[in-house]
């Protein structure tokens, strides 16, 4: 074995994209998580984030590290061409400067798109790998809501998802990647890949990987994959939904070692195994006058009215008041917590001040396509800078900032409102504006998954709402262009279906 210090160079742009949104994601979005340009990206060692995880396992092999940059942003549209050219340079510029390294590890999302690129991920690894040659490993992370395609498949050495749904094994995947590079390093492991992908483009509602969950008993199967000798990695990926673009897919992910008939032949079986569970991705969706009379029927509360269509940790904007609007028509009179984005209604209520009773218009003021604002009259119980500290997640230990705040109390309704988007993890939002969910008999939550683990203790029940929005709980009425047919839930029965097979190049 060798006594060299390996070099590793570890990079990162992260963001998601989708095609249902009219923002478009610039420098700003990254600036309001993080752009850590190189020696800055060791700030993020001690976070829960994948580079912390690569990060520890450098340190145990005396390994030396080469930060490029570590650049993550909130989901949005998608990226400008001039945001992502910007990235992309501090990224492969101290790159091309540190030359040689032994090994890169990159952290992706996967479902990043640019204006002009639909697959902006596979451009960077190529481009990566065209600096370091052919015989450095390239490990990749990525979401496990990736839209995995040839070209990252074809210029990564390995690619390994996030096995978690909700994400709280950030840190472990970059662990992984990391001990998967040593190995390669060594000459212990000779990767060689393949995705196999149907055309199940659900979303991630039902995507959970506990319990009696779909991607559950998926992600069992990959486990159990992983114990052969001759299998390095699996992953599963349930594809980000709302990006309209060919080849997409959901599947398996498996990299052998040195044999890719055997890569091959278990990512078919997962991939046919994604598609003989489909139907169990589509969720059970009602109206909320509906959820309402269900909830109240439910002794105590909280009751979780899950307004998923307008996800901002999917892209959406945030500033929907579709549940506000129907709860309000409905004369809920229980205590209730919902959130919005709405820049401008926070700072009214900043020059109204703590007390003080006001008219706003609220609402759908960044992304109009949804609806219309509302005229709504309340008092402002409260105002802050909008800033906290996750819990645990992709983001875990650093700071979130929904900028200038206020707790806005229309009737019986708490209304959150935000200036910027921040990722829903736990119920950290609410918390730091001093709302309590016990509190509460109804709350709106705004994300697929996470409020399963915000609210495990505290929650008697879950009702998934039917509002209107850019991330719905179905994709079975989404206005796709790009997305080739045909695909499940909109055609449900596909005879002779076959998986779409990506394949790495094999390297000498
Ligand atoms: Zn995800």
């Amino acid at each position: 074995m060798s006594s060299r210090t390996w070099r590793v160079a570890i990079g990162s742009i992260f963001a998601e994209s989708s095609h249902f949104l009219t923002t478009r994601i610039d420098r700003s979005y990254f600036e309001n998580t993080y752009i850590y340009v190189r020696d800055d990206l060791f700030k993020l060692a001690g976070t829960d984030c994948e580079i912390a995880g690569a990060l520890t396992i450098c340190k145990s092999k005396n390994a030396e590290v080469v930060p490029l940059v570590a650049a993550r942003s909130v989901s949005g549209g998608p990226v400008t061409d001039e945001c992502y050219a910007e990235l992309k340079q501090l990224l492969l510029t101290p790159l091309q400067q540190a030359m040689p390294v032994d090994g890169v590890i990159l952290p992706l999302h996967g479902a990043m798109t640019t204006l002009s690129d639909d697959d902006p991920e596979g451009d960077l690894i190529h481009a990566v790998r065209e600096i370091v040659g052919q015989s450095v490993p390239i490990i990749v992370t990525l979401d496990l809501h990736a839209h995995v395609t040839q070209k990252m498949v074809e210029n990564a050495d390995a690619i390994i998802g996030f096995t978690h749904y909700p994400h709280d094994d950030t840190f472990t995947t970059g662990q992984r990647s990391a001990n998967l590079l040593f190995k390669i390093l060594r000459g212990e492991a000779r990767p060689v890949t393949v995705m196999a992908k149907v055309p199940v483009i659900c979303s991630g509602i039902n995507g959970m990987t506990f319990g009696d969950a779909p991607m559950a008993h998926l992600t069992q199967q990959a486990r159990e994959l992983e114990k052969q000798p001759d299998i390095l990695s699996v992953s599963i990926f349930h594809v980000q939904p709302s990006i309209d673009i060919p080849g997409m897919g959901s599947g398996g992910l498996v990299i052998a070692n040195g044999d890719i008939e055997v890569a091959e032949h278990e990512a078919r079986k997962l991939a046919e195994d994604y598609w003989a569970r489909r139907q169990d991705f589509e969720p059970e969706i009602i109206p909320v006058a509906e959820a309402i009379q269900r909830g109240r029927a439910i002794e105590s509360g909280p009751v979780l009215l899950v307004d998923t269509a307008d996800c901002v940790g999917g892209g959406a904007a945030g500033d929907s008041i579709a549940l506000l609007e129907r709860l309000l028509d409905l004369g809920v009179t229980e205590p209730t917590f919902l959130m919005v984005i709405d820049p401008e209604a926070a700072v009214s209520c900043s020059k109204a001040g703590i007390g003080q009773k006001i008219s706003l218009e609220l609402g759908y003021k960044i992304d109009p396509s949804w609806g219309k604002s509302i005229k709504v009259e309340g008092i402002v119980r409260h105002l802050f800078d909008g800033k906290f500290r996750y819990r645990g997640g992709i983001y875990g230990g650093t700071i979130g900032d929904m900028g200038l705040s206020a707790v806005f109390q229309v009737g019986a309704i708490q209304i959150l409102i935000m200036s910027r988007p921040t990722y829903d993890w736990l119920d950290e939002q609410f918390r730091a504006a001093g709302l309590d969910a016990r509190d509460a008999k109804f709350i709106g939550v705004k994300n697929p998954m996470n409020y399963n683990f915000a609210y495990r203790d505290v929650a008697k029940a879950a009702f998934v709402v039917d509002t209107p929005g850019p991330t719905p709980p179905t994709l079975r009425n989404m206005p796709f262009k790009r997305l080739n047919r045909p695909f499940f839930p909109v055609d449900s029965d596909i005879p002779d279906l076959q998986p779409a097979i990506l394949k790495s190049s094999v390297r000498s």
